[in-house]
């Protein structure tokens, strides 16, 4: 099977570690860890400016590079490998974030597993969006990737993206986050952990 992969959230532990110096920088409460995520940007009461400046600030910093790695993914990824499943990492992080994007997927032993690394180009279809990253824009290029390689199945956690995937009929693994609650759809497998992927695949 040729699978798609999504990096953060999926992949990387990222909300928290970002949202944790969002509320650090704004001066925001959080809840326990279970509950912290992305919706919570949304609904701080800091400027969509602010919220935009933020996030560049932070992505032009080592965040990237200093990201965890979910604690059995890499074991389960090499399983996929050898069960003869092509693996491919399929990120809407900015094309320019690729060097910072391989170095740290090479320094945690992940780069070996995948077929292909792809990124979100820059001026992709829909203009961006203030306040927060472009979900829309992200759900149509991850859409065009999985179509150009032929993806039969994708691992996400965004809704709007699992959802325009599935829609278009690849099966969905979708990560369960806090941010993606309620999402029902035939094509989409709720999934709570990197071993709970590997044997809804059969590894
Ligand atoms: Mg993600």
């Amino acid at each position: 099977m040729k699978l798609g992969i999504d990096l953060d959230d999926v992949t990387a532990i990222c909300a928290v570690p970002y949202l944790r110096k969002f509320a650090e920088r704004f001066g925001v409460e959080l809840p326990d860890e279970s509950e912290i995520g992305w919706h919570l940007v949304d609904q701080s009461r800091v400027k969509p400016a602010l919220r935009d400046a933020f996030r560049l600030e932070l992505y032009d910093s080592p965040f990237f590079g200093e990201l965890e790695v979910y604690p059995e993914c890499p074991a389960v990824l090499e399983r996929l490998v050898e069960a003869g499943h092509e693996l491919y990492f399929v990120t809407a992080r900015a094309e320019k974030r690729r060097v910072i994007t391989e170095t740290w997927l090479r320094e945690k032993g992940l780069l070996r597993y995948a077929k292909g690394v792809h990124l979100k180009p820059r001026g992709d279809f829909v203009p961006p969006v203030h306040g927060r990253y472009d979900e829309r824009g992200s759900a149509i290029y991850k859409w065009r990737v999985a179509t150009d390689l032929g993806l039969e199945a994708f691992c996400e956690d965004d809704l709007t993206i699992a959802r325009t995937l599935a829609d278009g009929g690849i099966r969905v693994f979708l990560f369960e986050r806090a941010w993606n609650r309620g999402l029902e759809h035939p094509n989409v497998t709720r999934i709570s952990t990197w071993d709970q992927l590997a044997r809804e695949i059969g590894v």
